[in-house]
């Protein structure tokens, strides 16, 4: 196993064989991949964390992946969306508490079409011309990404949930493709976005076999920021009965993502806070150095229920952004406020 981290340490990757190996490692070996992934991310971040504020303003969704709570076939989500004016006074909020990035995360809404988004992206990039803007909006043509880039948007996240296509689709209708996933994720990098990918740990039908494919198809696609959390069953969709993912298995592969991308920006999530209410504390000592605190509009938040029992709902931005870096200096970490850019590599740069 030590040639195994030596390996992926010195190349990057590894063999298809090789990460299903190492993803069934026993516990010590877990560990040392824990403090390979810690001394990583010292040496390129050291203990500053950098913050996120997730405005999520839309829950209207024309997509109907199985796992996920605002799916459009389910009949008891009560639906929201921001206006552009509620959008606006998240960041200014935002602003003031330190955020100099903010996602806009939301459901496939056709109401926030090109028009619309690109008049939101260029209203906060003019009032916050110092902060980056991430974007998450899911599938869109090259096209649209392209204008939201010109707008100003910075970065986007779109998960490719899992690289592998049989996978793919158990976990989506016939009409959602990994094709088309990964497409969408090159488009990104093409137009010249921060692109981030990635998955749910422990997902219905994952193996190690597709999570293999996950980290190799990362190998490839090389993207700046990568995001993985617990899949988490929602009562209200066809997985409502699937065991949700587990925290040992989600901090072993931060430990391998920070291992082979170094300089990678790496969350600790909010769905593994709400598996374990050490959850984030326990990402950040596995290696991540991002988290994504809410800033949405506290009459909302009930209503982004992608997963059962979400944790952070109840809170007031300024308590969440206070209870964050308390819970940061508590393990010897601090957050930093700043746009929070990734450090270039000669693995993360545009090619
Ligand atoms: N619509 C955008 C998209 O598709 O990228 C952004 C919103 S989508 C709800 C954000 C992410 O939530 C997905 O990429 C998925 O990985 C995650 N998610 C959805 N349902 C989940 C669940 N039951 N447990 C854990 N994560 C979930």
């Amino acid at each position: 196993m030590n040639k195994l981290i030596g390996k992926l340490k010195s190349t990057g990757t590894l063999s298809k064989s090789e990460f299903i190996e190492l993803i069934g490692c026993d516990k010590k070996t877990a560990e040392k991949l824990r403090k390979t992934a810690e001394a990583i991310r010292d040496e390129y971040y050291g203990h500053g964390i950098f913050i996120r504020g997730l405005i999520e303003f839309s829950n209207y969704c024309r997509q109907d992946c199985l796992y996920c709570g605002i799916r459009r076939s389910n009949k008891d989500c009560s639906r929201y969306r921001l206006t552009e004016d509620e959008i606006l006074s998240c960041c200014k909020e935002g602003y003031a508490l330190g955020f100099r990035t903010f996602v806009l995360q939301g459901g496939e809404d056709p109401y926030f079409n090109d028009d619309r988004m690109s008049a939101i992206i260029d209203m906060i990039k003019s009032e916050f011309p110092d902060c980056a803007l991430t974007l998450s909006l899911g599938e869109k043509s090259y096209d649209s990404y392209k204008r939201f880039f010109d707008a100003g948007a910075d970065r986007y996240l779109l998960r490719h949930e899992t690289a592998n296509a049989a996978h793919y689709a158990r976990l989506h209708p016939a009409s959602q493709t990994f094709e088309n996933r990964k497409n969408c994720l090159y488009d990104l990098k093409k137009i010249g976005y921060q692109v981030g990918c990635g998955f749910m740990v422990g997902s219905p039908y994952q193996t190690a076999e597709t999570l293999a494919d996950d980290l190799l198809f990362i190998s490839e696609l090389k993207p700046q920021m990568v995001g993985i959390g617990p899949f988490i069953h929602h009562s209200e969709t066809p997985f409502r009965d699937f065991p949700d993912g587990t925290l040992e298995q989600t901090l072993l592969l931060l430990s391998i993502i920070r291992i082979m991308l170094p300089a990678v920006l790496l969350p600790a999530t909010t769905a593994l806070a709400t598996i374990h209410p050490k959850g984030r504390e326990l990402g950040i000592l596995a290696g991540a150095n991002v988290v994504m605190p809410n800033l949405s509009p506290l009459g909302v938040r009930k209503n982004y229920q992608l997963y059962d029992n979400k944790v952070c709902t109840g809170d007031e931005s300024a308590q969440c952004r206070l209870c964050l870096e308390k819970r940061m200096e508590a393990i010897g970490f601090h957050i930093v406020t700043g746009r929070g850019d990734p450090r270039q590599t000669p693995n993360n740069t545009k090619e």
